[in-house]
């Protein structure tokens, strides 16, 4: 039994500390949050990612350190580092931090990705759009997160206000792909090297917001995704969970970004597949040997948006699991999601699409 240091202390360190107790860990967290989602589940210290001296704290109390939240300063990483093991490393957040450099990362290991260009200015954007055309996006660098900080660029007219939406960050053009879908892969490699691949997800995305996850038996996209992300995670020499996006179009998957952590389109794995990505990723990074990742039975996830639905109604549907961040209710937050399980595909899309009912009229 570890006690495990989390840097933030959202759902998903929340849900991190349901597996890790479960298998015997005790957690505290760094979190400048006035009582985040995660610290009912063990001590909280409550301190800005950057505070020096309560990062050394939590690396010298715990036995190993782990982080659930992407955006904190790499600084804050390399600082823990030096006291402590923390996996994931400074490495992969900063590649993932910075879209520019994460597009720059992934093409150089053969990854397919959207043309892109880096855009400082006004002018570069005009410049960028002569080469890239139209449809385009533009997001800022980094901490973009659910779609916030990007403009889409449908004609030349639209670029000074596009540039103006995101109040001269730092950003990055990228074509905008017609893609025939979404997916994700979520994949694990442990301290001692080991590595495992969850089943693909489907996603579904309003608004830049991912709302639903569906695991399609044999999915077409496996392959591929398995593919690229082995070589992702052995090209960081990479200890945890990491989730990479792609978009399929004609059977081609372009990577669209990563995630160094657990992530939204794993949730499924909680009741869907043999081990959770949480105890998972808590494995990895122990060193431990990783759980079988195959599905179990069939699974739809759907993300809890603004509100959360009756839960009588929700768990009067056979195979629904509810699950709850805790999180006061804001217009476009995530507030938790329901797996939606059961033994057939059929039988689980007409559960997934009662549970979604009861969301529209939530
Ligand atoms: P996340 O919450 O997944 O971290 P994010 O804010 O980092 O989101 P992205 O994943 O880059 O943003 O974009 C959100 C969604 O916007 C994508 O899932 C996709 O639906 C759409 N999108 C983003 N970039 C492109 C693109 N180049 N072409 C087409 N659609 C795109
Ligand atoms: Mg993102
Ligand atoms: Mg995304």
């Amino acid at each position: 039994q570890a006690h495990i240091g989390v840097i933030g202390a959202g759902q998903l360190g929340q849900m991190l500390a349901l597996a890790g107790i479960a298998m015997g860990h005790r957690f505290t967290f760094l979190d400048p949050g006035a009582q985040p989602p995660a610290a009912r589940l063990g001590r909280q210290i409550q301190a800005e990612y950057d505070d020096e001296r309560a990062l050394a704290q939590l690396a010298v109390e715990c036995d190993l350190i782990t982080l659930e939240f992407e955006n904190i300063p790499v600084s804050a990483v390399e600082s823990v580092s030096r006291h402590n093991r923390i996996s994931p490393g400074a490495k992969p957040l900063s590649i993932a931090q910075d879209r520019v450099h994460e597009k720059q990362y992934l093409a150089s290991l053969g990854v397919p990705v959207a043309a892109y260009r880096a855009v400082d200015s006004l002018a570069d954007l005009h410049a960028a759009l002569q080469e890239i055309g139209y449809p385009a996006i533009l997001k800022t660098r980094r901490l973009g997160y659910d779609g916030k900080g990007q403009a889409v660029i449908r004609a030349a007219d639209d670029a000074a206000a596009a540039w103006s939406a995101l109040s001269g960050h730092a950003a990055i053009l990228e074509q905008m792909i017609p893609f025939d879908r979404e997916v994700s892969i979520v994949a694990v490699r442990s301290a001692s090297g080991e590595m495992a691949f969850y089943p693909v997800g489907q996603n579904r995305h309003e608004g830049g917001i991912l709302y639903r996850t569906d695991i399609l038996p044999n999915d077409p996209a496996q392959a591929d995704a398995t593919h690229y992300a082995r070589r992702v995670l052995e090209g960081l020499d990479y200890v945890g969970v990491m989730a990479i996006e792609f978009f399929e179009r004609q059977g081609q998957l372009i990577a669209n970004e990563m995630a160094p952590r657990v992530h939204n389109s794993g949730h499924w794995t909680q009741n869907g597949a043999v081990t959770s990505q949480f105890e998972n990723h808590l494995r990895a990074i122990l060193g431990w040997p990783l759980g079988a990742t195959e599905s179990v039975g069939h699974c739809v996830m759907l993300n809890l948006i603004g509100t959360i639905p009756a839960r009588m109604g929700m768990l009067a549907i056979p195979g629904v699991h509810v699950h709850d961040y805790g999180k006061e209710p804001r217009p476009g937050r995530k507030l938790g999601h329901v797996n939606v399980t059961a033994p057939t595909r059929a039988a689980c899309i007409t559960r997934a699409e009662a549970v979604s009912r009861l969301i529209q009229g939530a």
